[in-house]
């Protein structure tokens, strides 16, 4: 039996005496705001056994990491067509980047990049009836936690200053691969980016992943196909130009925010979610990768 709560304790007293802990993000005005010192872990098994230290039940911004529950949801509806309007390769690229996508005639490299994640905001504005109510209930219906919701602050802090985002829209648009207006489909995206967790509520999210599809409450919202696809898209892209560096560290398929997030699962095994707001120079949680490959290392556990 590994002794979990042993090993996160020693791993949050390490990341409390860390010095280093990296640099918030400021280009959101409203994540400036956030205490640096912040450091929550928490990790729940395929048998809901759950495991805390640190900050793990207080809420932040989970930003990028809802681009994986966007997809789960676009490919749930409109599956394998998805993949004519973006690709599967990692970019090697920072997540905000647009030289790649002028080169490739406005076809996203993948779907965990700022542009990829626009084109999948794009499909569920044309899906679904009302979209930020519907997205907002698959996510409390994954998780069966009601409790989770947008943070219209960081939404709007993001509208005033996301113009690398509005400059990806609208090089989709003009390449015929947004179909909605462009404030239509950013408002979608900005919403989705500000939804507010904690560590222990993303493990409950972040289940389905582990677990073949199922939720918690044994209910099936993908097949064990689409979680394959989603869980190689975590490994290869979900950190996006430090993806080597993430499966060569920690050797789990998982995916960053800005936020400072990190969500990470050994599938049929665990999840795991980190929370530490300074940033890397990749715009990766400093603190919470290293958190992990202490995690894999103590465990001797990864999907290699
Ligand atoms: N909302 C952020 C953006 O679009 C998400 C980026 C991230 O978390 N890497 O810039």
């Amino acid at each position: 039996m590994i002794d979990y709560s042993k090993i996160l304790n020693t791993i949050h007293h390490e990341a409390t005496t860390s010095k280093d802990r990296g640099e918030i993000a400021t280009y959101i005005p409203e994540l400036s705001k956030v205490d640096v010192t912040k450091f929550g872990i928490h990790l729940m098994d395929i048998h809901k056994n759950e495991f805390s230290s640190g900050n793990a039940k207080e809420k932040f911004s989970i930003q990028s990491i809802s681009k994986v529950l966007s997809l789960s949801q676009a490919l749930s509806i409109i599956g394998e067509d998805l993949w004519k309007r973006i690709d599967v390769e990692p970019s090697g690229d920072p997540f905000n980047h647009l030289s790649l996508l002028e080169l490739e005639n406005g076809i996203p490299r993948n779907p965990l990049i700022n542009a990829g994640a626009i084109v999948v905001a794009d499909i569920l504005v044309s899906k679904l009836k009302n979209p930020k109510e519907d997205f907002l209930t698959f996510i409390q219906d994954i998780s069966g936690d009601k409790s989770i919701n947008f943070d219209s602050k960081v939404a709007q802090s993001e509208k005033q200053t996301g113009f690398n985002n509005y400059a990806a829209a609208n090089l989709l648009k003009s390449y015929g691969n947004l179909h909605n207006d462009v404030d239509t489909v950013l408002d979608f995206y900005f919403h989705q980016c500000s939804l507010s967790m904690s560590c222990a509520q993303l493990t409950k999210v972040f289940y389905i992943y582990m677990n073949r599809g199922k939720c918690m409450q044994n209910k099936t919202y993908l097949t064990t196909s689409q979680v394959k696809r989603i869980n190689a898209l975590m490994l290869t892209c979900g950190f996006y130009d430090e993806a080597g560096e993430f499966a060569f560290e920690v050797g789990l398929p998982g995916k960053s925010g800005v936020g400072g997030g990190i969500v990470a699962l050994l599938p049929n095994n665990y999840c795991v979610a980190t929370w530490s707001p300074g940033l890397n120079k990749k715009g990766n949680s400093k603190l919470g990768m290293l958190a992990l490959e202490r995690l894999t290392t103590a465990t001797q556990q990864s999907i290699f």
